[in-house]
């Protein structure tokens, strides 16, 4: 029994230590199992080693084992800090969550400031009504005969403000301004079969009358995609060339650049219907450019 007289501490998994000879130390260690998971063992001093059975530990094989439990302190304290830990991911989930709400704050901003772009780019940049049309007096040279609301050719909807006016050429050699405007008119009559959509703001005929169709605060089904910021002119000729007759030349001239004023556009905001969708329209503008260009100046110097 050598070293049996030594005393030692011994600790239990609790923590709790005592000062015991090494021989109750050792059979405190012996007997861990049947003290209930106690756990007792040498944290020093100890005497000689009696290996074999291993009812005896030495010192040094205490020290081996001490720093084992301490791991397992360890362990069991990172557990205690896993679980820290983890109410560390739970504030990482807590700041995982306002920056997820930041995020979603500045996607929403974003969105609104495109919204407001957008707005801007497609309003602001156009800068809406230059000019209330509805209050537009016309001139006693125009004639009204205002064509009826229908699906087809007059849709009374507003045209809420005009970037260009549209120049077109009836294709219908020889027809009359009046011919032209009750061809418009006609389409009411179609039906629910019906599919032709056509019609002006005014026509102006062979002897250079002018006849308006339709009120220029509302579409006209003209030229196509930009129905919706043109006023649009039909313009008669008296055979396939598309020419117009002095006449209606010069009422054109005159129409085209009354309308530029009253909408408040510029003189040179004229284009024609072959600008907007490549038609040959009017047949004779888009056949000589030159004319075109010569009609755009004295639409200048009106
Ligand atoms: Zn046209």
């Amino acid at each position: 029994m050598a070293g049996g007289e030594r005393n030692v501490w011994i600790a239990a998994a609790s923590g709790e230590q005592r000062w015991h000879t090494l021989r109750e130390a050792a059979s405190a260690e012996e007997n861990r199992d049947e003290r209930n998971q106690e756990g007792w063992i040498v944290l020093e001093g100890g005497g000689e080693t009696r290996s074999g059975n291993g009812s005896y530990r030495s010192r040094r094989s205490a020290q081996m084992r001490q720093p084992a439990r301490l791991r397992e302190n360890e362990s069991s304290r990172s557990r205690r800090r896993g679980g820290g830990s983890s109410g560390g991911r739970r504030r990482g989930g807590c700041r995982g969550a306002v920056l997820s709400f930041l995020c979603g704050v500045l996607v929403i901003f974003s969105a609104f400031l495109a919204g407001m772009g957008a707005g801007w780019y497609r309003w602001g940049r156009e800068a809406g009504p230059r000019v209330e049309l509805s209050s537009i007096e016309m001139p006693d040279w125009i004639e009204q005969d205002l064509i009826r609301k229908n699906i087809y050719s007059r849709p009374a909807v507003s045209l809420q403000y005009v970037n260009d006016i549209v120049v077109h050429y009836v294709a219908n050699p020889g027809s009359t301004a009046e011919q032209n405007r009750n061809y418009f008119d006609g389409l009411a009559d179609q039906g629910q079969e019906g599919g032709t959509s056509a019609s002006a703001h005014f026509v102006i005929g062979l002897e250079g009358e002018i006849i308006q169709c339709i009120p220029i605060d509302e579409i006209a089904y003209a030229s196509n995609n930009r129905n919706y910021d043109t006023i649009s002119i039909e313009c008669c000729h008296p055979d396939e060339t598309g020419k117009f007759t002095d006449a209606t030349y010069q009422s054109l001239v005159k129409l085209t650049a009354w309308l530029c004023d009253a909408v408040k556009i510029g003189r040179e905001d004229v284009i024609r219907h072959y600008d907007v969708s490549g038609k040959a329209c009017p047949l004779y503008f888009v056949d000589h450019e030159e004319a075109w260009e010569a009609f755009r100046e004295d639409v200048k110097n009106q």
